[in-house]
């Protein structure tokens, strides 16, 4: 089957996002008057669980801290949206290098690219305007987000949202992913997967993946994307 479409996940796979996100949850902590510090080890930790208030509610079980009700959390949540987009507004997260080349190659060659995240829809906008520019969204021809689906990764919900709307097999995409619960998502809709592990992500079990590599530059291009596909 020939290859039609790239599946970009966004955290962790088109940006290096997770600090901006772990920093974004101190603040918004602090602003609710609570002295919670997520620091790398344990941000690395509680990545294990996709969706930011699923984060908040495991980080306070884990802690065996008191459970917080669910329109606390909701608000801290926002609250720490609010902050993580504004990183992203002022720029302070870029694109992990090599990314723009690919997506520019990509849509120089014809491939069809979508998103498939269960990040929330907003946090999706903003990198892509602040990076690549507002246009970049008319790019993509699907765009799912976390508000698509009621089951996050690593349940394959968005992936078959995006093929169900692009109406192409899953034969004919590959996905691109940075984390163990990503390859699942992907994989579970039965979309060949290509991983570029992050700094939080580099110990995942990436078993099953289509191939694994530690960074796009000079690595992950139409051509070994391409070639990849070719093997199936
Ligand atoms: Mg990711």
């Amino acid at each position: 089957m020939q290859l039609k479409a790239l599946l970009f996940d966004v955290d962790g796979t088109l940006a290096d996002t997770e600090d901006a996100h772990r920093i974004a949850f101190n603040t918004a902590f602090a602003e609710f008057g609570h002295d919670w510090h997520w620091d790398r080890d344990l941000y690395t930790r509680l990545l294990a669980v996709t969706g930011g208030q699923a984060r908040i509610r495991f980080f306070l079980e884990g802690a065996g801290m008191e459970m917080l009700d669910n329109e606390t959390v909701a608000d801290m949540h926002k609250c720490k949206t609010k902050h993580y987009v504004a990183a992203l507004q002022e720029g302070r997260v870029p694109l992990r290098p090599g990314v723009e080349e690919l997506i520019s190659d990509a849509r120089e060659e014809g491939l069809i690219l979508a998103i498939a995240t269960t990040t929330t829809p907003v946090n999706v906008q903003t990198l892509l305007e602040n990076t690549l520019g507002a246009e970049s969204l008319d790019w993509f021809k699907v765009i799912g987000a976390g508000d698509c689906v009621d089951n996050l990764k690593p349940a394959p919900d968005v992936y078959l949202w995006v093929l169900d709307r692009l109406q192409l097999a899953a034969g004919e995409c590959l996905a691109l992913e940075d984390s163990a619960n990503g390859l699942k998502a992907a994989t579970a809709a039965n979309v060949q997967t290509v991983v570029t592990s992050c700094p939080y992500t580099a110990h995942h079990d990436f078993a099953g993946a289509l191939a694994v590599f530690d960074k796009f530059d000079g690595k992950v291009n139409v051509d070994s994307l391409k070639k990849l596909h070719n093997t199936l």
